[in-house]
C-alpha cells in the first residue's frame, strides 16, 4: 500500500501496531460490548480509510467520524460498516445519509423537523442521541427538552432512534468527581428516555480514557466504546501513561532527508529574523519540513534525530523547510527523524506536544495532507 510521492518528507503509519491496539482492546471489553473506531480528521492523521480497514479485521464493528462529508468519503471507498457522524450535520442532508445508511447525531427537534420536511424518501434515518452531561458541547440537557425531542421524532416514523451517548469531559483526568457526576447524569438521562417509550438498543459513553481506565466493566462502558487516541498507540493524558492496561504500539513515525549540508563560519547566521549565530564553524543541515506541513514554529529549538543522535533545529522554522545543527558532515539524502526511532532514542508525539504547549492529539492530527502517508 505504498503512495506514490515525489518529497523527501513523509510519515510513515504502522498499520500492524493499529491493529495490535485494537484487538488488545476488544480482548478487554465485556462481551457484549462492541468497539467503534474514531477515524475522524483523517484518523488524527494516520489515514481514515487504512486505519478504519485495519480496525474492523481487527475486533471493530463500528466507526465514527466528526463530519458528513468524511463519512461519504468512507462510503465511496467501499466501506459498509456502520458509521456515526459525531457532530450535527445539515438537516437539508438527512436523505442521504439515510441513503447511505450512515447514523446521525441528533438532539435539536428543530433539527428533527427540518430534516423531516427535508427527506422525500423512504429510507430510515438512523440517530443516536446525544445527551450533553457536562461537556457543554452539543446535546440534550434537561427533561422538558427530551420530551419534545422524543415528541418530533416520534411524529415521523422514518426516524429510528438507534442509539443515545454522551461525552465526558474528564475522563482522562486523576480525579474522577466530574466523571462521576457526568457518568450518574447519564444514567438518570437513559431513565428518561425510557420513560419517554425510547429505547435506544446502543448505548455509549466511552473515549479511549474511560474505555482504559474501566477496560470491563459493563457499568461504565454499555455496550458500545468509543475508541479514538489509543488506537493509534498514544496515552489519552500524560497522567495515564503509567496506568495503562495494556502497552500501547505508537502507529506514526514522520520522516525527512537532509537536501542540503554545508560547513558555515562561527558567527554566520541562520533562518529567518537571524536569530540563530554559529558559536564556531559548524555544520548545518537543511530538512524539507515546515509549518505549512503541521511542523511548527513553536518547535525551533527542539531536536530531531540523525543516525541515533539528537541535533537541534537552529533557527526559525521556515513555511517548507528547516535548519539543523550537525555533529559532522552527513550525506545528501541521509534519513532526519522528526517523530518516531532512530538508534536507542525516540522522539514521540507526546514530547512534540509538550514542546508546543498542547496535546498528543494536535500533533498528529496536524500532519498536513501534503505530507504523504506511507502505509506498513
Ligand atoms: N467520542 C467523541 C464524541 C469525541 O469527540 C471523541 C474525540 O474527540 C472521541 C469519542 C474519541 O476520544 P479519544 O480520542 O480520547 O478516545
Amino acid at each position: 500500500m505504498k503512495t506514490n510521492y515525489y518529497r523527501d518528507t513523509w510519515a510513515e503509519i504502522d498499520l500492524d501496531a493499529v491493529a495490535n491496539n485494537v484487538a488488545q482492546m476488544k480482548a478487554r471489553l465485556p462481551e457484549e460490548t462492541a468497539l467503534l473506531a474514531v477515524v475522524k480528521a483523517n484518523a488524527y492523521g494516520h489515514g481514515a480509510e487504512q486505519v478504519a480497514r485495519t480496525a474492523l479485521a481487527n475486533g471493530a464493528t463500528w466507526l465514527a467520524v466528526a463530519i458528513f462529508d468524511e463519512a461519504l468519503a468512507l462510503r465511496e471507498k467501499g466501506i459498509k460498516a456502520p458509521i456515526l457522524v459525531l457532530s450535527p450535520i445539515r438537516p437539508q442532508d438527512a436523505g442521504i445519509a439515510a441513503q447511505q445508511h450512515i447514523s446521525l447525531t441528533v438532539s435539536q427537534k428543530e433539527w428533527v423537523e427540518e430534516a423531516s420536511r427535508f427527506h422525500t424518501g423512504e429510507d430510515p434515518i438512523l440517530i443516536h442521541i446525544a445527551c450533553d452531561t457536562g461537556m457543554g458541547r452539543i446535546g440534550i440537557r434537561d427533561r422538558q427538552e427530551a420530551a419534545e425531542f422524543v415528541e418530533a421524532v416520534q411524529k415521523d416514523k422514518r426516524f429510528t432512534v438507534e442509539g443515545m451517548f454522551t461525552h465526558f469531559a474528564t475522563a482522562d483526568q486523576d480525579d474522577e468527581a466530574y466523571f462521576n457526576e457526568q457518568y450518574n447524569r447519564f444514567e438518570m438521562m437513559i431513565d428518561w428516555f425510557h420513560e419517554l417509550n425510547v429505547y435506544p438498543s446502543i448505548i455509549h459513553c466511552g473515549n479511549s480514557a474511560t474505555t482504559l481506565k474501566y477496560p470491563s466493566e459493563k457499568r461504565h462502558l454499555f455496550n458500545l466504546v468509543r475508541y479514538g487516541i489509543s488506537m493509534y498507540g498514544l496515552s489519552p493524558s500524560p497522567e495515564m501513561e503509567k496506568k495503562l492496561p495494556f502497552p500501547l504500539q505508537r502507529a506514526l513515525s514522520l520522516y525527512s532527508c537532509l537536501t542540503y549540508v554545508k560547513k558555515v563560519k562561527a558567527g554566520s547566521s541562520i533562518g529567518y529574523g537571524a536569530t540563530y549565530q554559529a558559536a564556531e564553524d559548524e555544520w548545518i543541515g537543511t530538512v524539507p519540513i515546515g509549518y505549512a506541513d503541521g511542523f511548527l514554529r513553536a518547535l525551533g529549538g527542539s531536536d530531531v534525530l540523525v543516525a541515533g543522535t539528537r541535533c537541534p533545529i537552529v533557527g526559525r522554522i521556515c513555511m517548507d523547510q528547516l535548519m539543523i545543527r550537525l555533529p559532522h558532515a552527513f550525506s545528501l539524502g541521509t534519513r532526519v527523524t522528526l517523530i518516531g526511532k532512530d538508534g536507542n532514542d525516540e522522539i514521540t508525539a507526546d514530547e512534540r506536544a509538550q514542546k508546543m504547549k498542547t496535546i498528543n492529539y494536535e500533533v498528529t492530527c496536524l500532519i498536513h495532507p501534503r505530507v504523504p502517508r506511507v502505509f506498513k
